[in-house]
């Protein structure tokens, strides 16, 4: 049976944990980004900078993307975040799914008639 989970929150401190885990984790920090807000830091003075974030957005405008601080749903792929279902998909594979597509997707099998 599929189990279901609700998406972790996160926080400042969990996205330099998980900046420095996919960057920095051998101890040797690898990678420069370049986008409008982070402009071409390495990937240590971006853990640093986000070592300093007290907000979510801080976190965004240090990276220079929302990606570390959101989750996208599968079903609609809006950005958010809010908490979302999380369903086991595979091996190691987990779908999100958001509260306005659970939402539909109930409502619609309340209305539906199988063929
Ligand atoms: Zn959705």
């Amino acid at each position: 049976m599929a189990k279901f989970n609700i998406s972790r929150l996160r926080t400042p401190e969990k996205v330099a944990e998980a900046w420095k885990h996919q960057y920095g984790r051998t101890g040797v920090w690898r990678g420069v980004y370049y986008s409008e807000t982070a402009k071409s830091k390495s990937a240590k003075e971006i853990y640093d900078d986000l070592c300093h974030s007290t907000t979510l957005d801080e976190c965004d405008k240090a990276i220079g993307n929302t990606s570390w601080t959101t989750n996208n749903c599968h079903s609609c792929e809006k950005a958010s975040r809010k908490p979302m279902i999380e369903m086991e998909a595979g091996s190691d594979e987990v779908h999100r799914i958001c509260a306005s597509c659970l939402h539909e997707a109930y409502q619609t099998l309340l209305k539906g008639t199988p063929s």
